[in-house]
């Protein structure tokens, strides 16, 4: 009798304390500098996603360096209590083949919580650079093999996987940059101190359209309808037959984070999703918000494993690796 009394009271307890969720700040860790575009993203969407958990304040916290695999890790570490999570992209997928020792592990350190958009990248360059057209930046690529400095957000980055894909269809070797994020990149790439970088839209749309950087093509299949890039060819139009990259940002929380928790987040994920504000920012800056199965936990996991089994042997073509 007391064994069940005391089992009572504990599930009576445990529901009251799931049932106050979130009665404190959630941290959304971005692992990749301020101002960038998966930054913009998870702060874009926090805005959203405090509504329907009860206003709860949301915090961004930005840990950059290693392609993301520094902020990853944290989270992956952090108490599963759903108060830390992450937002990361698609180097999710791609770290795991270009890193021999891996900080987490993908697929087994983390609850899956849902897929947020999925983002075109653009192929940019300094103002100065005197290719105008993919064609013309062709003819200068191969003019200044070993002098052209690519900028990326480190091994494993969305631009570091965008950039080899690109060194490779060029079939020319350039010297990368690494930054903590590409909002420093494009600091640099504005002060005309690296020469190419392969971003998403969401950090290169207002920097094109103000003219300050140049833009050559879009990574995706399809020309895309934003206004500012809609007259962008596609690499694979501009004869690199096949380049199709597409960057998905998906939110996390560290493994075991209790289910009802979960549930309660994918549930605020769904609502954030719909909210009209919040489409229109991501429409603004080329992005496609997620309205497919991918908005199913188990989806997102599926997804994410055929997205490593996609890109681990592309890369490790490519002869890519860190430690
Ligand atoms: N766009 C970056 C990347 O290359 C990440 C960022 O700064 O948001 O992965």
């Amino acid at each position: 009798m007391k064994k069940l009394l005391t089992a009572i009271a504990g599930a009576v307890l445990a529901a009251g304390a799931m049932a106050a969720y979130p009665d404190k700040p959630i941290t959304i860790v971005v692992p990749f500098a301020a101002g960038g575009p998966t930054d913009k993203v998870a702060r874009d969407l926090a805005v959203a996603l405090a509504k329907p958990l009860n206003n709860a304040t949301v915090i961004i916290e930005n840990v950059g360096g290693a392609g993301g695999t520094l902020g990853a890790a944290k989270v992956s570490k952090a108490s599963p209590d759903g108060y830390t999570l992450l937002l990361h992209h698609i180097g999710m997928a791609t770290s795991p083949a270009l890193y021999r020792k891996m900080p987490y592990d993908t697929l087994t350190d983390f609850e899956y919580l849902g897929m947020v958009n999925d983002v075109p990248m653009t192929l940019v360059g300094r103002s100065t650079l005197p290719a105008n057209n993919m064609a013309e930046l062709r003819t200068w690529v191969n003019a200044n093999k070993g002098k052209i400095n690519l900028a990326n957000a480190g091994l494993g980055a969305a631009s570091h996987l965008c950039g080899l894909l690109f060194q490779q269809a060029m079939a020319v070797d350039m010297t990368t940059v690494p930054y903590k994020g590409t909002a420093p990149a494009m600091t640099d790439l504005l002060g005309g101190q690296v020469d190419l970088m392969c971003d998403q839209t969401t950090n290169t749309t207002g920097q094109i359209e103000s003219k300050k950087i140049k833009a050559f093509a879009v990574t995706t299949t399809k020309r895309l309808s934003t206004p500012a890039l809609k007259d962008l060819p596609t690499l694979d139009e501009s004869g690199i037959k096949g380049f199709n990259v597409t960057i998905w940002h998906g939110l996390y929380a560290p493994k075991g984070t209790p289910k009802a928790v979960q549930e309660q987040l994918n549930q605020a994920l769904r609502t954030a999703l719909k909210d009209a504000d919040l489409n229109k920012k991501f429409e603004n800056l080329g992005a496609v918000t997620v309205t497919d199965s991918r908005l199913n936990q188990a989806d997102h996991k599926k997804f994410v494993e055929t997205e490593i089994g996609k890109w681990g042997p592309v890369i490790k073509a490519a002869g890519q690796y860190a430690d």
